[in-house]
């Protein structure tokens, strides 16, 4: 008899943005058998590793001089403006997969930006989709991470907040509360600012967001849960939080040589879950290994026997 009862959390995996994304390389890599993605097309070392082995290389925004007349896949996060200009010039086929959610951020920026807004956008600088939304504002927008970083938002002008669409909603709607207090004061303080408007727009994708409630129920009804993400993936830190917080005994990994014996001691029930960046596959893959080496009252070097669903 098994002691441990693993299961894979079913409202993990792909979000529909990437799983789009992947679709349009693999479709590609089918026509041509070599594509470049500029930067890792999936926060997943494990993925990556895949599809590299159908042809898909990465290469660096600054790099892109290296596969001038190639075939360029723009990845689910966007690209600023000066991406696709630079390319154009190269004489590079670009083959675009940005998230249509992403699209739809960048178009409302841009429309805010020239009809002469302050553009705050809540979310990390360095971060990729970040990177293609401040470009739709001639590198002007306000990059906020926390309620710290607030002083940096000119008090004096209209205004309007978005977000990455993969952070979380309570610090935004505390920033949205913050701002508006302050605009408010302004607009109190003079009859000149009384034309200040604020306005926030909740960016923050569905996919991510909808997770919250889900994946604390999954990890709740686990003894020990394993969530496995790429380190570099910004929507698994946030889902690991909220996991960690929800079930003190969530564990991090990104491959499934990572796990640990002890981890397991005294567990009856396994919940495997991850980022939207987390194939399947992989989770599939952690689960066997659980069932293979970390179930004690299985006797190691005798023959096994696994049943698949
Ligand atoms: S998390 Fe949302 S915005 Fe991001 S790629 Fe997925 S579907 Fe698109």
């Amino acid at each position: 008899m098994r002691r441990l009862k693993v299961s894979i959390d079913r409202s993990s995996g792909f979000c529909w943005g990437v799983v789009r994304t992947i679709e349009i390389a693999e479709q590609e890599l089918g026509n041509q058998g070599e594509l470049y993605s500029l930067g890792d097309v999936i926060h997943n070392p494990m993925e990556i590793e895949r599809l590299r082995a159908k042809g898909l290389q990465t290469v660096k925004v600054a790099d892109l001089k290296q596969v001038r007349g190639k075939t360029v896949l723009i990845r689910a996060h966007g690209e600023p403006p000066s991406t696709y200009e630079n390319a154009e010039r190269l004489g590079i086929t670009i083959i675009d997969a940005t998230c249509p959610v992403v699209t739809k951020v960048q178009e409302r920026i841009r429309r805010f930006y020239t009809d002469g807004y302050q553009i705050v956008i809540f979310g990390k600088k360095v971060h990729a989709e970040v990177v293609g939304l401040v470009g739709q504002t001639n590198g002007e927008a306000i990059v906020v991470h926390s309620l710290d970083e607030i002083d940096r938002v000119a008090l004096d002008r209209k205004t309007v907040l978005f977000s990455q669409t993969t952070m979380d909603k309570p610090t935004f709607y505390r920033l949205k509360e913050e701002l508006q207090r302050r605009v408010k004061e302004l607009v109190v303080g003079s009859i000149e600012d009384e034309a200040i408007e604020f306005h926030a727009k909740d960016t923050i994708c569905g996919q991510v967001s909808g997770r919250d409630k889900k994946i604390r129920e999954f990890v709740q009804a686990n003894d020990v849960v394993i969530f496995v993400a790429g380190r570099a993936s910004s929507n698994g830190k946030v889902l690991f939080e909220i996991a960690h917080e929800a079930n003190p005994r969530t564990y991090f990994i990104e491959q499934p040589e990572e796990l640990v014996a002890e981890w397991f001691a005294s567990a009856e029930r396994v919940g495997i879950t991850g980022a939207t960046s987390t194939p399947q596959w992989l989770m599939e893959k952690v689960k066997t290994l659980i069932e293979q080496k970390f179930d004690s009252s299985e006797q190691t070097g005798t023959e096994h026997q696994y049943s698949h669903h």
